[in-house]
């Protein structure tokens, strides 16, 4: 079953417009997490918003050339977020009573118990050991379940690809990381305020920077315990809230979050994934079915033509026989009229 008749299914069922809020997502599994993966620590009093962590980024995952270039800085006079052509991006934050901008690099946080993967029911998400959250386009069924389950708002979308659109957002470099490279954007930055290590360490760095210099930086490690914990970790000089992250998500980890959600909306989330998984198996099935009847109607088919054979081959043996059979009787009356006619010369003698 492809993506377009899928959610062909889902729109016919009525349920793309029913979707429950995000904070009533996820189909409830829960992830161990990986406290001994990798991650990275972003430093914003570091950052001087120079994009060259965009630019990077784009060249090694091969993304389209951007509409305005990576040194034109007038794109940072307006808010972005990650789109399928720029998987990350640097915003400025001008802050109320501070003379410097600070900039802010978003991208996936590569979450502990992420919860694109908890709404993904084909399992195209994956939280590696390795620290991050990796997407298998050859199982997605491109629901886009993940985009709405995402705290961050990070996955997009590859709405301008006909044939196979996939879902796009940062892979921690993860094939870089198997080379034993580091990911692009730590590598490329001129002022290190990425810093790519054992996510342990990484709290442990943050912690040291944030406490030695108490007026420089926030007393917050972002994602040390967001949503149960992010591989990719933030420190900043103020409040998180004024440089665009959430703080209302608690630190439960999305799956538990599921589970109280679940008690809250009974009917709706719990059947969500049901009917997702539900639908998947009827589309399948009818596939299956489409298939089993093709098979079946060959095979009817097929016993009729043997059935239809093997009359004509009944019917030919059958008029083969009685013509056998006449010509014997014919042969043999010609024979006892022969030899009557015989006979009855040598009477006449
Ligand atoms: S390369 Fe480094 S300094 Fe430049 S914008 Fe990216 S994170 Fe900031
Ligand atoms: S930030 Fe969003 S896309 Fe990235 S792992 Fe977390 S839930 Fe998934
Ligand atoms: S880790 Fe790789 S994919 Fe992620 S933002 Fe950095 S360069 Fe891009």
């Amino acid at each position: 079953m492809n993506r377009r008749r899928f959610m062909g299914l889902l729109s016919a069922a009525g349920l793309t417009a029913a979707l429950p809020a995000p904070s009533a997502l996820a189909a409830g599994r829960q992830f161990s997490g990986h406290p001994d993966g990798s991650g990275v620590l972003f430093d914003s009093e570091r950052c001087m918003g120079c994009r060259k962590c965009e630019q990077a980024c784009n060249e090694v995952n091969q993304l389209p050339a951007p509409d305005r270039p990576f040194d034109d800085f007038t794109v940072l006079e307006h808010q972005r977020r990650t789109t399928a052509k720029a998987i990350t991006v640097v915003n400025r934050y001008d802050v109320p009573g501070r003379e410097q901008p600070v900039f802010r690099k978003a991208q996936c946080f590569h979450c502990m118990e992420p919860a694109c993967a908890s709404a993904c029911f084909v399992r195209a998400f994956q939280k590696t050991p390795q620290g991050p959250v990796t997407y298998d386009p050859s199982v997605c069924v491109g629901c886009r379940y993940c985009m709405v389950a995402c705290p961050f708002n990070i996955p997009a979308y590859e709405y301008d690809e006909a044939f196979s659109p996939k879902v796009m957002k940062c892979t921690m470099c993860a094939p870089r990381l198997a080379e034993g490279k580091l990911p692009a954007c730590v590598e490329i930055c001129p002022k290190e305020a990425l810093v790519f290590g054992k996510r342990t360490d990484l709290v442990r760095m943050a912690w040291d920077r944030v406490r030695k210099a108490p007026r420089r930086y926030a007393q917050h490690v972002y994602g040390e315990h967001e949503m149960g914990g992010t591989s990719w970790l933030l420190v900043t000089g103020v409040k998180p809230e004024l440089v665009g992250l959430r703080t209302d998500l608690g630190t439960t980890p999305a799956g538990e979050y599921t589970a109280g959600a679940l008690g809250a909306v009974p009917m709706v989330v719990s059947l969500w994934p049901v009917l997702l998984t539900g639908l998947y198996a009827v589309g399948k099935r009818k596939d299956s079915e489409e298939r089993k009847e093709r098979e079946a109607a060959v095979r009817e088919a097929a016993r009729r033509e043997k059935n239809e054979a093997e009359r004509t081959l009944s019917e030919f043996k059958a008029k083969a026989d009685k013509e056998k059979a006449e010509a014997v009787e014919r042969e043999v009356r010609k024979a006892l009229s022969e030899e009557a006619r015989k006979r009855a010369q040598e009477v006449g003698k």
